[in-house]
């Protein structure tokens, strides 16, 4: 057996290899080490695994591009995040904004369809629990009373 083979298991006839991932073929060198097994690649290429190669971008100092809307803005309009990056994050206030504007109609709609779709759901429960708490209530207000008959005076 080629012992080549055995060590590249997924290898093509024309010396490539299919990663599991884009399910491309590309050459052996597309793909990283793995650091766990020597002579043994990863099953993703080395662009499913890191995302394709850039350049370090050289950007002015104070300034960093933002992940989300892709602008190069001032750190000062980045909102502060104590893991991320120079300790802040990756996306711009403004794209946090929108983020969370949307999330909030979301939510609200959600909510509003919820309430009419159970409106009388709800209601029964509330009344329900209405009755049976002003029950509960004044039969334990029966019960201190008749337990603690010299407090009432
Ligand atoms: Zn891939
Ligand atoms: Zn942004």
């Amino acid at each position: 057996m080629n012992k080549y083979k055995e060590k590249f298991e997924f290898l093509e006839k024309d010396g490539r290899k299919k990663c599991r991932k884009c399910k491309q073929l590309k050459t052996i060198d597309e793909f990283l080490n793995n650091k766990y097994k020597d002579d043994v690649k990863h099953n993703h290429c080395r662009e499913c695994q890191h995302g394709p190669y850039k350049e370090k971008e050289e950007l002015e100092e104070g300034h960093r591009r933002c992940t989300k809307c892709g602008e190069i803005k001032k750190l000062e309009e980045f909102g502060s995040n104590k893991r991320g990056k120079f300790g802040k994050r990756s996306n711009c206030i403004e794209c946090d904004k929108q983020f969370r504007g949307d999330n909030k109609d979301r939510i609200l709609e959600k909510q509003r369809v919820y309430y009419w779709e159970n409106k009388e759901a709800v209601n029964d429960r509330n009344n329900s629990n209405y009755k049976n708490n002003k029950e509960k209530i004044s039969e334990q207000g029966k019960k201190r009373r008749s337990e603690n008959p010299e407090k009432q005076k």
